[in-house]
């Protein structure tokens, strides 16, 4: 599964899942750009990469900038080489009553979660299209297929972010270039380790008993680790997956 010669673009890099498969890919040999806003981030998970012998840049990005967005792009492909794996990571999450959810948390969700990996994939499409090869992994989320409550913004960016991986999966089919999302169910990071936080603070449940009611959402009953999202991420990425597009494979979430 060696990624060796290839450049991969992550967003969100800088710390959980993002931070996880760009180690991963970094370990398999590919050049790797690591994007989001937090610099000291990016430039220790781009360190932590260079570390594994792998060419990094650690690139700051606002994915819902759409020039940026292509600057960015610009910038990767002069200094590490053309884009081969685009990896759409960056997401929020926040929850809210329906009733309490306002128009702009709302529109953040859409723009991070969905309209980022819009613009990220419209960026790299170009060039993937001219080598006729390409790999886009969309890291959604099992809320992207069912219901979850409270967090009605995610919901239904992760169900757009889904369908948009459905959809250009098939425009792109025969010219060498892949799109799958991978949903995991709750994963050990910080953005779990919010929500958990954030149902203490409404329940009066200990921190523990938060996390252990997001654990139980999976039939393992326990967190998935990064890791595992960037062992499946790698395997998306890889020569050996060409067969593999359109799906939405979920991780740890059952049947
Ligand atoms: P973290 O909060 O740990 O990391 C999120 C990353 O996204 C950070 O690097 C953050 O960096 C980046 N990011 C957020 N907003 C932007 C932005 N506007 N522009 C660029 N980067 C941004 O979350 P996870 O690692 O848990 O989540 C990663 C992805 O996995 C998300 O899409 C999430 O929805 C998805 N997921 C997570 C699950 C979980 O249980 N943790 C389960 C299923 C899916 P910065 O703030 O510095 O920009």
């Amino acid at each position: 599964m060696s990624l060796a010669g290839q450049t991969a673009f992550i967003t969100g890099g800088g710390r959980g899942i993002g931070r996880a498969i760009a180690l991963a890919m970094a370990r398999e040999g590919a050049a790797v750009a690591v994007a989001a806003r937090t610099k000291d981030q990016i430039s220790d998970v781009a360190q932590e990469c260079s570390g594994l012998g792998a060419s990094a840049l650690a690139v700051e990005l606002d994915v819902t900038d759409p020039q940026a967005v292509h600057a960015a792009v610009r910038r990767v492909e002069s200094e590490l080489g053309p884009v081969d794996i685009l990896v759409n990571n960056a997401g929020i999450a926040i929850s809210s009553k329906f009733t309490e959810i306002t128009l702009d948390l709302w529109e953040q969700h859409l723009k991070v979660n969905l309209t980022g990996a819009f613009l990220l994939s419209q960026a790299v499409l170009p060039g993937m299209l001219a080598r006729r090869w390409g790999r886009i992994v969309n890291i959604a989320s099992t809320a992207g297929l069912t219901g979850v409550a409270y967090v009605a913004p995610y919901v239904a960016s992760k169900h757009g972010l889904i369908g948009l991986t459905r959809a250009l999966a098939l425009d792109v089919a025969k010219q060498g270039i892949t799109v799958n999302a991978i949903c995991p169910g709750f994963v050990d990071t910080e953005l779990t380790r919010e929500s958990a936080r954030r149902i203490t603070e409404k329940t009066g449940r200990s921190y523990e008993q938060a996390i252990q009611t997001l654990a139980r959402f999976s039939p393992l009953e326990r967190l998935i680790e990064p890791e595992e999202v960037a062992h499946l991420a790698l395997y998306l990425a890889s020569k050996e997956a060409r067969g593999m597009t359109g799906h939405a494979l979920v991780l740890g979430g059952g049947p």
